[in-house]
């Protein structure tokens, strides 16, 4: 018999805790990790954040340090010389995904345990053990995975609450690609953790198909926590218990692309909700022209729209990006090593270019869609429901 070690799953948080006004209610809170913590985060996330960690914080020695920009190598450096500069014997790190991903990297390479206090529902950076690192420019280049999930996650629904509703809008696009992304990559695994995974992935899709609506018109509600739970916490379960391969495919892999040509001005769940609907475009144009896919793309299309998510490039204010930029922006997504390449067919940047100009075409039976089996591609160049500047991107890409 031959040895085989599987991939160590790196699947929760030691402790989650969560609820309203646990910041201000615990006061040996942190104490546990050490006595000289390091808060990281960005200027207006420690801002809001403050006024709850007064309580938590008071027995301790604690220094602040701001990320600039983006969780960037030279941020880090920074980073580095204040945890040195303070003899921090842990990490604190207060904010959204890249305040969280920096401070989660810092902990890793200071091997320090850390807190980590999202005060936003807009990634689930809190709970997972990965960083993705960008340049000062704010274009993905790399991620790292780390040795494992955070020692502590503090959700305070209160802090939360201080956060604009598009964050959480940004989380539930972020949160629902899971299934999207799990389903296509792994949903045919026989591996007992991966079917978990994928399975979880499809009741987190329903519980924000069910409840987001409900959640974004009651900021404050019990949908409204449920909804924040299932895009910091339970999407991140599915990336812990599935492993590498459920955690990102085409949706990811677009997001990555687009912050090359357009890194600032919109969200990361922003940018790969619209990432889902290039996946299920492939999906319908790849060999198997799953009409699945152009089923669930109407869904979403539909979801998106109520929730104000984007659905198209013009949506994001990129109608402007010439054919090269989203060339660029194709071939980065579809470079060696991509998540792309998860998807069960190969996948070329013209193909690419031509799901990210057609994500709100009509499909064959549904109401604005016209009759035909032609090509997707003439299909783009007939049917009406494009964005005139879409159109536009669609013409110069000769579609
Ligand atoms: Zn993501």
């Amino acid at each position: 018999m031959t040895a085989s070690t599987l991939p160590i799953l790196n699947i929760a948080p030691a402790q989650v805790i969560r609820g309203s006004g646990v910041l201000l209610e615990s006061a040996a809170l942190f104490e546990r990790l050490g006595k000289r913590p390091l808060l990281v985060g960005g200027e207006t996330s420690l801002a809001a954040a403050l006024p709850f960690l007064s309580a938590p914080l008071q027995e301790l020695n604690t220094a602040t340090a701001t990320y600039q920009k983006d969780c960037s190598e030279q941020t880090l450096t920074v980073l580095n010389q204040a945890v040195e500069a303070h003899k921090a014997d842990c990490i604190i790190g207060i904010g959204g995904g890249k305040a969280l991903d920096a401070a989660k990297l810092l902990a890793y390479q200071n091997q320090l345990p850390i807190a980590t206090v999202p005060t936003s529902a807009a990634t689930c950076a809190g709970w997972t053990a990965l960083s993705n690192v960008y340049s000062e420019e704010g274009a993905f280049l790399y991620d790292v995975g780390l040795a494992t999930c955070p020692n502590m996650l503090v959700l305070d629904y209160d802090l939360v609450a201080t956060a604009p509703q598009r964050t959480l809008v940004a989380g539930i696009g972020d949160a629902i690609a899971k299934w999207y992304e799990a389903s296509i990559s792994s949903g045919h695994s026989p591996h007992t953790m991966v079917i978990g995974a994928v399975q979880q992935a499809r009741v987190l899709r329903d519980i924000l198909f069910q409840k987001s609506d409900s959640a974004l018109k009651n900021p404050g509600s019990d949908d409204w926590k449920e909804v924040i739970d299932a895009s910091v916490l339970m999407a991140g379960v599915i990336g812990g218990m599935g492993g590498a391969q459920c955690r990102t495919v085409a949706a990811h892999a677009v997001h990555n692309g687009l912050t090359h040509v357009a890194a600032h001005g919109t969200l990361h769940g922003e940018k790969v909700a619209y990432g889902i609907l290039v996946q299920l475009r492939l999906e319908e144009m790849g060999p198997g022209k799953t009409a699945l896919a152009a089923t669930a793309r109407q869904q979403l299309v539909k979801f998106y729209e109520r929730l104000g998510l984007p659905t198209s490039l013009s949506d994001m204010r990129m109608d402007q990006l010439s054919v090269s930029q989203l060339r660029q922006a194709a071939t980065i997504a579809c470079r060696e090593g991509s998540d792309i390449h998860h998807l069960p067919f190969s996948v070329q940047p013209e193909q690419v270019m031509a799901a990210m100009v057609s994500t709100t075409l009509a499909t064959a039976g549904a109401s604005t869609a016209s009759k035909g089996t032609d090509s997707p591609a003439a299909s783009v160049a007939r049917t009406q429901p494009l964005p005139t500047r879409q159109s536009a991107q669609a013409r110069n890409l000769g579609i």
